[in-house]
């Protein structure tokens, strides 16, 4: 393929998010046959709040945002979502979004549905006064949808414990009464789960130790590449790292990637990376351009940064054995195919990245019931619930003969549909 031809066939697989999202759900509507209405039901989601309200700033003047609360569906239980501060922030990526927690939760079996919110803004150009006027008054503008058993938000992109410590305070001030279950990622000291914050990282490497066994790859010196070192990747890094044995041998963040073969510790780039505010120019380390990352001779690639990074192109030159896509939607839909027919087992974000939201749920549960359990607990009942996830997944990627993808999707889809078949048409 030329490069103008290559180039214009990226171009195509940058998908709108929400088409993107709609792409994995007719397919696996259609694997399950699912008739014409229930399909329409589910496919677009049940409520889209869009919100302009205006802020007091620091020099005393005020700005309007605009921001969003997407509630793709509530049919197996309350919706559940994380709030998004981003400059890129659309109704059609939080629509995406939504839709994509509604299928995470049936995959893991929990009892929400899916949502999502999120406010067009710059976060690094509002200091903390703004940031926390600008969350609470977000949070009294969507608090006619929100609630412990109507929708229940958590952090997302450039949002963070401290941003549910607000709007769990707002939400509890306005109704004058104490309401922790509201929203969930909130810290410790206001009801927070221990464990929640290395649940998405221990989730996805749960997965991958089931999908090494699967494979029969030994984990023990396995080579493994990360790109994002955040919550997700430097924890990924770390759990794979200490309890497996494997040899983490590149890590990237927004500034580069660092790649070294014999592998290096990655307490030290978390070390370096707190220092210095990158993993670039970790001692006993090369750097490489940030992409190289992906297309690496490595047995696991983690993706833990950003959308479509993994393209028909990219899927083309990966060399891993299993992706675990930390991320939320890494692999456009094309690319699926390329990865299929080079045999990459690829472990689908609605599974692989489950733990966040699965231990959100264990928090939301210990503030209802108001019985606080041990980080042990915790990870017993995430290892339980994840690695009977996978399980189902590759049953039902072998009862379909499809990959992981699509079963997952098919999964959760027939959970969202039976749920929907029972509950009826209210009136
Ligand atoms: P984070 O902000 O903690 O970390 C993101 C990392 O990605 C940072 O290290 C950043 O430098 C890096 N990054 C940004 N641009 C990059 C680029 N071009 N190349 C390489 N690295 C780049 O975010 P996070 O919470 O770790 O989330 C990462 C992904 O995981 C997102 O897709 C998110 O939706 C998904 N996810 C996170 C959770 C969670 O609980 N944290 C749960 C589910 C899914």
């Amino acid at each position: 393929m030329d490069e103008t031809n290559q180039n214009q066939t990226e171009a195509q697989t940058k998908l709108n998010p929400f088409e993107m999202a709609l792409k994995n759900f007719e397919l696996a509507a259609d694997l399950l046959g699912l008739d014409t209405e229930i399909r329409n039901q589910i496919r677009l989601p049940e409520r889209e709040l869009t919100v302009h309200f205006p802020v007091k700033m620091r020099d005393g003047k005020f700005k309007v945002f605009t921001g969003y609360r997407v509630q793709h569906s509530t049919a197996r239980g309350p919706a559940k979502g994380g709030i998004r501060y981003h400059p890129d922030v659309t109704l059609d990526e939080v629509k995406a979004l939504a839709s994509w927690m509604t299928y995470k939760c049936a995959t893991v079996n929990i009892p929400y549905g899916g949502a999502k919110g999120g406010v067009i803004c710059n976060p690094k150009e509002l200091n903390d006064f703004e940031l926390e006027h600008m969350t609470r008054r977000y949070t009294s503008e969507i608090s006619c949808i929100i609630g412990p058993t109507k929708d229940i938000p958590a952090p997302d992109v450039y949002t963070n414990a401290q941003t549910m410590a607000w709007m769990m305070d707002t939400y509890s001030m306005a109704r004058g009464e104490y309401c922790p279950g509201v929203v969930t990622g909130k810290p410790l000291a206001i009801g927070g789960s221990k464990g929640r914050n290395e649940a998405t990282a221990r989730g996805c490497v749960f997965v991958i130790a089931e999908a090494a066994k699967h494979l029969q790859i030994p984990l023990k010196g396995a080579r493994v590449a990360i790109q994002g070192f955040g919550n997700a990747g430097a924890i990924s890094a770390q759990l794979i790292h200490d309890n497996y044995d494997a040899k983490v041998i590149a890590v990237s963040d927004s500034r580069g990637a660092v790649f070294c073969e014999n592998g290096f510790d990655p307490h030290r780039a978390i070390e370096h990376k707190q220092r210095t505010g990158s993993v670039v120019g970790l001692a006993g380390t090369e750097t490489i351009p940030g992409d190289a990352i992906l297309t690496l001779d490595c047995d696991i690639l983690i993706p833990a940064a950003l959308e479509n990074v993994i393209t028909p192109c990219v899927a083309n030159s990966v060399k891993a054995k299993i992706v675990a896509e930390a991320a939320n939607g890494p692999t456009v839909p094309d690319a699926d195919t390329v990865l299929d027919q080079k045999g990459v087992f690829v472990l689908p974000d609605i599974l692989a990245n489950a733990g966040g939201v699965t231990v959100s749920y264990f928090e939301w549960v210990q503030n209802n019931s108001g019985l606080y359990w041990t980080e042990d607990e915790v990870n017993a009942r995430l290892k339980q619930i994840i690695v009977t996830a996978f399980e189902e997944v590759l049953l039902a990627s072998q009862k379909y003969k499809v990959n992981m993808r699509r079963a997952a999707w098919a999964r959760a889809l027939d959970r969202v549909a039976e749920a929907l078949k029972v509950r009826g048409i209210y009136p």
